[in-house]
C-alpha cells in the first residue's frame, strides 16, 4: 500500500488523475490548493478533485522564480512551474482558497497563464455567526456550482450533494480512525506512512481511497512493532507548504512519534460528520462554521479559542 501512495507522491505527472480522465472523456478534473475546499462539491458533479501541493523537493523551480519574490514561499513558485511545464494540462479548473495574500495572487497569476480554464478564487468566512459568516458561506457555496455544471454540462442536484457529503463523512471518519490509531499505538503506524496515505487521497478518487484506508487500517493493526521510548510530538503549522518526505522520516529517526499533524488539514477540515439530509449547501456552510478543526489556519474570532487546538 505504501510503495503504492509514495508512486503517487513522486508523480509529479499526475499519472493516476489523468488515467481516471482519459477514462472516459465526459470526466474532468478540478485542482484545489491548501487548506480547505468542499470536495463533496466537486465530487457531486461527477469531476475528480485533484489536491495540489506544489512540486515539493522533486521539482527544479526555473519558470516560477519570475513570478514571485525570492523570500516568497516555495508552494506557488512551484505549483506555477507545474503549470507552466505542461503538468497540469488536463486540469480543467483550479479553485485557490482564502488562506493568504500569496494564493490570492497566484488564483489572479493563474487566470492569466491560462485563458479558458476555470478559476475561482474560494473564500471563506471570518466570521463564524450563522446570520453573518454562515449567510455569506452559504452565498458562496451556491455560486460554486454555477461553473461547475457550465463545465460538465451537468447539474449538480440536492441529492448528489446529499450523497457527495455521505461519500466525504466516510472518508473523514477512516482518515479519523487512522490518525487515532497512531496516537495511541504509534509505533505501529509511521507517521511517514501516515503521510503518503494521505497524499494518495489527494489524488485518488475519494471512493479508491477509502479502500486503501481501509485495507491499511486492517495490516496496521497486526503490526507486531516494539513500542518504544519516544517522545510524542505534535507537528503544527505545516497546514499548507508541506515538509519535504525525508524530514517527517527524520523526525522519527531522531526518536520522536509524532502523534498528531496539520499536514493536508483538507482531509480532517471538519471533525464531525455533515448532515445529509435538508439542505446540503447549507450543511455544509453550517459544518465549516462549526465544526472546523481549529488550526493556525483558522481564524479564532474568540481571544479565549486562541491557542486551545
Ligand atoms: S499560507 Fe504560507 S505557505 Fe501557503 S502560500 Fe501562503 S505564505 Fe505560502
Amino acid at each position: 500500500i505504501i510503495a503504492r501512495c509514495e508512486a503517487f507522491y513522486e508523480d509529479l505527472d499526475f499519472t493516476a488523475a489523468r488515467e481516471w480522465k482519459e477514462a472516459d472523456p465526459s470526466r474532468k478534473v478540478i485542482a484545489y490548493m491548501p487548506v480547505y475546499v468542499p470536495r463533496e462539491i466537486i465530487h457531486a458533479a461527477g469531476m475528480l478533485p485533484l489536491g495540489i501541493m506544489g512540486g515539493g523537493d522533486g521539482l527544479e523551480v526555473i519558470h516560477g522564480d519570475a513570478y514571485y519574490q525570492s523570500y516568497i514561499c516555495r508552494i506557488p513558485r512551484s505549483t506555477i512551474e507545474l503549470g507552466l511545464s505542461k503538468r497540469m494540462d488536463f486540469v480543467d479548473g483550479m479553485l485557490f482558497p482564502s488562506i493568504c495574500d500569496v494564493i490570492r495572487n497566484l488564483s489572479g497569476m493563474w487566470k492569466l497563464l491560462f485563458p479558458g480554464k476555470y478559476v475561482r478564487y474560494f473564500d471563506v468566512p471570518q466570521n463564524y455567526k450563522d446570520e453573518v459568516g454562515g449567510s455569506y458561506y452559504t452565498n458562496e457555496l451556491n455560486e460554486l456550482p454555477q461553473g461547475l455544471e457550465h463545465l460538465s454540462g451537468r447539474k449538480i442536484t440536492d441529492d448528489a450533494l446529499r450523497a457527495s457529503i455521505a461519500v466525504y463523512n466516510e472518508n473523514r471518519k477512516l482518515v479519523q480512525a487512522v490518525y487515532g490509531l497512531r496516537s495511541r499505538e504509534p509505533w505501529k503506524v509511521p507517521s511517514s506512512e501516515v503521510y503518503l496515505l494521505m497524499r494518495a487521497g489527494l489524488v485518488l478518487p475519494v471512493e479508491e481511497h477509502h479502500q486503501m484506508l481501509r485495507d491499511y487500517l486492517a495490516a496496521a493493526e497486526k503490526v507486531q512493532a516494539q513500542k518504544r521510548d519516544n517522545c510524542r510530538v505534535i507537528i503544527n503549522g505545516s497546514f499548507c507548504e508541506q515538509p519535504p518526505l525525508n524530514l517527517v522520516k527524520s523526525i522519527e529517526l531522531a526518536g520522536c512519534y509524532i502523534v498528531d499533524d496539520d499536514y493536508m488539514i483538507v482531509h480532517r477540515w471538519l471533525r464531525n460528520p455533515v448532515s445529509t439530509s435538508g439542505d446540503p449547501m447549507q450543511n455544509l456552510s453550517l459544518a465549516f462554521l462549526h465544526e472546523s478543526i481549529a488550526t493556525a489556519a483558522k481564524y479564532d474570532d474568540k481571544e479565549e479559542d486562541k491557542g486551545k487546538y
